[in-house]
């Protein structure tokens, strides 16, 4: 009998195959989508953090196989790696867009207070503590925007809308702040 190549069999697992997030079924193919479920909040990766999974009907991505994709109700298309890589970069992007417009102007109209003049102040400068909790949420989502263009870089697929980053820099940068998305 031929003796396996462990080394080679595992990087043919692990290039290119995807698991399903609520089973751990293994495919090529995988549901890519969203869902409201509550039951989907023990396993989707926006929700690690959330408090209560019991009671989580946040608009969530999932990554899930054909069997499990009805038992949770997911709005989603079966795709290969590259295609959920863009997803989930879009998704990224999304939510770094949000932040920035939270941290620009989004939170003054969120803001209880009585006092007009917190209006011209920066969010760090009215709410310190909620500004560190946005912040290190904006810091958490440029990391993985790194770790995902890593991704396609090494899988030699060119980065989709490659202007993005820059336009978004810029916006950053415009409102005063850091990022790691700069140059
Ligand atoms: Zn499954
Ligand atoms: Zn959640």
């Amino acid at each position: 009998m031929p003796e396996l190549d462990w080394d080679k069999t595992i990087n043919e697992i692990l290039s290119g195959t995807m698991a399903c997030q609520a089973c751990n079924a293994l495919g090529d193919r995988m549901v890519v989508g969203y869902t409201r479920s509550v039951d989907a909040a023990e396993f989707a990766e926006r929700c690690t953090e959330c408090v209560d999974k019991s009671d989580c009907d946040a608009r969530k991505l999932v990554v899930v196989c054909e069997a499990c994709a009805p038992k949770y109700r997911v709005n989603g298309e079966l795709m290969d790696e590259a295609g959920l890589m863009t997803v989930r970069m879009d998704e990224c992007r999304r939510n770094l867009e949000e932040s920035a417009d939270y941290l620009a102007t989004y939170w003054k109209e969120d803001l209880e207070t009585d006092d007009y003049e917190d209006l011209q102040k920066r969010l760090e400068e009215v709410d310190p503590e909620l500004f560190k909790e946005e912040d290190s949420w904006r810091i958490k989502l440029e990391e993985e925007y790194q770790q995902l263009h890593r991704w396609f870089r090494e899988a030699g697929i060119p980065i989709p809308d490659p202007g993005w980053r820059s336009q978004y820099a810029e916006e950053i940068i415009g409102i005063g702040y850091t990022t790691l998305l700069g140059d």
